[in-house]
């Protein structure tokens, strides 16, 4: 199965947009095609230098074609800090009731009652985390799917045919899933 263009119909100057982001620039070989292809100053060509493609519009499109970022696991930043803040009070209200200090066993006491605040912020924090791991993995499959083509700058999804610039990838993935073709009478 050979994917082409909804604008042009053709799959030369195709690029899979994973692929130009992971290169961090809009070069490489195309379906049917040993030459780079470039894009420069709204317009495309063949090349095969490399040099020719070095530069800020290619980074751009790189840029604007990069994935949706992955969200940060908190599990292991909250284990370190929830251990921080929970243990430090209580280790030092010990120390202070070993010198003799009367309010250590206050500080004892507020260390401890930080803990089930910190038990809820840690949880709703790796919750938190889970919708946005499963919104991302959603984005993906989406990006995953999508095309480039250099001669009309525009992306598409070969199943769906929608067809966008780069400049809208982020609005596009954002959308929960394909709008569903909805027949008015
Ligand atoms: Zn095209």
């Amino acid at each position: 199965m050979s994917n082409v263009c909804p604008i042009c119909k053709k799959d030369d100057a195709l690029q899979k947009l994973s692929s130009i982001a992971s290169s961090g620039s809009a070069r490489g070989s195309f379906s049917g095609s040993s030459v780079g292809l470039a894009h420069i100053d709204g317009k495309w060509g063949t090349t095969s230098g490399s040099s020719y493609l070095s530069g800020t519009l290619t980074t751009d499109l790189a840029k604007l074609c990069a994935p949706p970022k992955e969200p940060v696991n908190p599990r292991n930043r909250m284990g370190i800090i929830g251990s921080l803040v929970g243990t430090l009070p209580i280790m030092l209200g010990i120390f202070m009731l070993t010198l003799d200090i009367g309010i250590g066993k206050y500080v004892i006491l507020g260390g401890l009652a930080t803990l089930p605040f910190l038990r809820w912020a840690s949880t709703s924090a790796i919750r938190k985390y889970d919708d946005e791991q499963s919104a991302w993995a959603l984005k993906m499959a989406k990006y995953n799917k999508l095309y480039y083509c250099f001669r009309d700058d525009a992306i598409f999804n070969p199943e769906s045919i929608e067809i966008f610039p780069p400049a809208d990838l982020a609005d596009f993935l954002k959308h929960p899933s394909n709008p569903p073709h909805v027949v008015d009478d």
